[in-house]
């Protein structure tokens, strides 16, 4: 097996301690060797306040997952790339389409990779629903992402800042599926609701077209109590597709027909050191360009105050 590669972990929080920790414990592709993080601290490796002193203090590091909120990923995203170390990014890749395209440029300028994560896509039942609609006829299809804010992001202030993507950033999980199963699509209309002390979206009601002309329809809603849903269905000649829990059970007409333990961040860390193994990059910018498009074309409607 080839040396672990040494990472550096940036913007110490709950994902971080929920997934990043946890996968690249497990994982021998990887020695994670130091963290920066303004407040947060990882365990038994150097911390730092921010990334341009851990790079100064850890020259040998060759990688950096960058795990802070959108809205200030770019700037340390192209720290860590002009120093030549390798950039594994949360999702949403970046606030914007341009500037992760931008990154993506730098990458291969600086001859390293980069790596804009979709979790979602690693759920473990996303490649089965991808086969089954790859050989069945589509005739509708729709998501239904409906949980509870309070729930999932109780304070996270910066997501409902601008560029913080509000219900979207659950919904890009969505997205980031769809755009892999389903035929390319763009957005024909969109209505998103913002509660009026807020500048970020609480629930998205948005309509798709596919190349060939399937209807598909999105629904958001963050203010889902009791049973929540991160739900794809396709009706299709083979049956009705049900792609449940955020991609990890597949149904067919009521049929389980895939159902395993979800390996989501274990997946992106293999996939991440086989990129950087091969000299590759691995930057889908779908999802993030339909965020943007529901942004652009998306009615803006006012309804009322949202308080955590
Ligand atoms: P979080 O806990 O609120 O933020 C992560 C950390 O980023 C913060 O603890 C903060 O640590 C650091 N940070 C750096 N600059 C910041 C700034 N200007 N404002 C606020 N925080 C700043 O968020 P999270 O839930 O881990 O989400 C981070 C990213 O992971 C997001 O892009 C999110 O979409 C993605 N993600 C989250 C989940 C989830 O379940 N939460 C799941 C999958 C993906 P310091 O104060 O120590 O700097």
């Amino acid at each position: 097996m080839s040396q672990p590669i040494k990472i550096g972990i940036v913007g110490v929080g709950k994902i971080v301690r929920d997934q990043h920790l946890p996968a690249l414990a497990k994982d021998q592709n990887y020695r994670l060797i130091a963290a920066a993080s303004r407040h947060g601290k990882v365990d038994d490796i150097p911390n730092f306040p921010d990334i341009e002193s851990m790079l100064d203090a850890v020259p040998e590091l060759e990688a950096v997952a960058l795990c802070m909120p959108p809205q200030f990923r770019y700037d340390a995203a192209r720290t860590a790339l002009e120093a030549k170390k390798h950039v594994f990014l949360e999702k949403p890749p970046g606030a914007t389409v341009s500037e992760v395209e931008d990154l993506k440029a730098l990458a291969v300028k600086n001859g390293v990779s980069l790596f804009a994560s979709w979790h979602s896509r690693y759920a473990p039942a996303v490649e089965a629903a991808r086969t089954f609609l790859s050989s069945a006829r589509i005739n509708s299809a729709a998501i239904n992402w409906k949980e509870d804010v309070r729930r999932w992001h109780p304070n996270q202030e910066w997501i409902w800042a601008p560029g913080g993507f509000g219900v979207f950033d659950p919904g890009i999980n969505a997205l980031s599926i769809v755009t892999h199963i389903l035929p390319a699509l763009f957005i024909t209309s969109a209505v998103l609701d913002f509660p009026e002390n807020r500048d970020a979206p609480v629930a998205a009601h948005v309509a798709f077209r596919t190349s060939n002309g399937l209807p598909v329809t999105m629904e958001l809603d963050w203010l889902q109590t009791g049973p929540q849903s991160w739900d794809i269905l396709a009706d299709t000649d083979k049956g009705a597709m049900v792609l449940s829990g955020g991609g990890s059970k597949l149904a067919v007409d009521g049929r389980v027909v895939h159902d395993e333990p979800e390996a989501e961040y274990p997946m992106l860390y293999k996939r991440f050191a086989e990129i950087v193994r091969s000299g590759a990059s691995d930057v889908d910018l779908a999802p993030l360009q339909h965020v943007a498009d529901a942004f652009m074309l998306g009615k803006r409607n006012v309804i009322e105050a949202f308080f955590d």
